[in-house]
């Protein structure tokens, strides 16, 4: 008999691809996936703290599967990912949710298949987090579902504790893959067909710190080196350590993207200072001068905070000053989000809701402002679109550029994979919409 498995993610990038070996794990085991709850043998939760509404999410979802759990009791539900990984919230869970099945955490998401057996052979819950990083997992077998895109790994864990983010905390220290481990599986993912390598890390720039490895711009370039047509992109950059050499490894090296994420958060310098970024406004700024100075059409993104601990309307002001005179191609906007454990969340002076609202409005406004205005200058070019995927509302293909400008188009025949040339006839914010060339 088949059985099913459904797996629900919260957050970044990082989880995304976390949860691709999860599948990998499930699929060992002989289930197959299924895109509704009510069908699974297994429902797995791989949550996200970063932000107070990811994990509010992820209660609010586990708390719907009560009923179907009263009526499937084989059902296995099993919750992971960072939000279990902090300090005491396992035991939560597991009171708040006593029918969930399995909770485990970051650091031993590769020991899911023996929770999973370890529970079938036993009544009561397999609750199992370990506080240690522990050696870096080569044996796993993610599952791929963005085809063409794919994910690497290339660093775990961060150690620049931006006093507002937890990630150190539910992540543990930085730790580096060898590079002959990250080259073989770009190489492997190339000879199968992906199209499209994205190098991941919370701060991928400081890549083989601390080894006899590579550094991160060596890394990028060996693997654009090799043959194929593809593209290849990295994420996240801490500023602090966004190097010159990298810059020049973009450059040259017509594979990577010129499409670069920047995370500034604050235009302000005492903002800056209390997030403990360790990088002023005019660090950031000479940065960005170097990358464009050696990649000038480089597409720059960023992340932004509103309602940090005792911003004033001049700091908040700053941060709008900064998103001009940058010219972000786009920009993920946040509301400050107080994590406990935290060295800001005991800070005194946060912001009032109603002052942060009003500051992300103003802020989204200007932005999508430059999002717009820089894709209006896209009618009329044509661009080269990695096909991605297919929207049937729409009843259209969709795909980026390598600025990473999403662009939607007709096609008679099923074009996923392919790099098409598409000439854009109209701009809708952030997003084109074209017609393919023939030829
Ligand atoms: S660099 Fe800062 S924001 Fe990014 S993961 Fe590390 S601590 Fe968090």
């Amino acid at each position: 008999m088949e059985k099913y498995y459904h797996i629900t993610t919260y957050g970044c990038q990082m989880n995304v691809h976390e949860s691709e070996k999860i599948a990998g794990i499930l699929s060992d085991l002989g289930y197959i996936a299924c895109d509704d709850m009510e069908s699974a043998d297994i429902v797995v939760f791989n949550t996200c703290c970063i932000r107070e509404n990811a994990e509010n999410h992820a209660y609010g979802n586990i708390g719907m599967l009560k009923k179907l759990k009263a009526v499937k009791k084989d059902m296995i539900i099993a919750v992971g990912g960072c939000l279990p990984q902090q300090i005491g919230k396992a035991d939560l869970l597991h009171k708040k949710f006593p029918y969930v099945d399995i909770i485990f955490g970051t650091h031993n998401l590769n020991k899911l298949k023996e929770y999973i057996l370890k529970k079938q052979q036993q009544k009561k819950a397999v609750i199992q987090i370990e506080e240690s990083e522990g050696a870096i997992c080569e044996e796993d077998r993610p599952l791929r579902t963005s085809y063409p895109n794919a994910w690497i790994n290339i660093t775990y864990g961060c150690n620049n504790f931006c006093s507002y983010c937890i990630v150190p905390y539910v992540r543990g220290r930085e730790r580096s893959r060898r590079s002959e481990h990250i080259f073989a599986e770009a190489k492997s993912l190339i000879a199968d067909g992906y199209k499209e390598i994205t190098l991941l890390g919370q701060n991928v720039n400081s890549y083989g710190n601390g080894t006899d490895d590579l550094t991160f711009p060596q890394l990028l370039e060996k693997i654009a080196n090799l043959d194929g047509k593809f593209r290849l992109r990295f994420m996240t950059s801490h500023p602090k350590d966004f190097s010159e050499e990298l810059s020049k490894v973009i450059a040259r090296n017509d594979k990577i993207c010129n499409n670069v994420h920047l995370p500034v958060q604050s235009g302000s310098d005492s903002v800056l200072k209390a997030m403990n970024r360790r990088y002023t406004r005019k660090d950031y700024l000479e940065k960005i001068e170097l990358l464009k100075k050696h990649v000038p059409d480089c597409a720059i993104t960023t992340d932004l905070i509103v309602g940090f601990p005792n911003e004033t309307e001049q700091d908040f002001l700053d941060t709008m000053s900064l998103v001009k005179e940058v010219g972000f191609s786009s920009a993920f906007t946040f509301v400050y989000s107080r994590r406990d454990g935290t060295v800001a969340a005991k800070m005194d002076g946060q912001i009032p809701e109603e002052v942060s609202k009003d500051r992300i409005m103003r802020l989204v406004e200007l932005v999508n402002e430059n999002t717009r205005s820089q894709s209006l200058k896209y009618v009329g070019k044509t661009v080269e679109i990695l096909c991605e995927d297919y929207d049937k509302k729409k009843d259209m293909y969709l795909g980026r550029d390598e600025y990473g400008r999403m662009a939607y188009f007709k096609s008679d025949k099923n074009v996923i994979g392919e790099f098409i040339k598409v000439k854009i006839n109209s701009a809708n914010g952030i997003s084109l919409v074209g017609d393919i060339i023939k030829g």
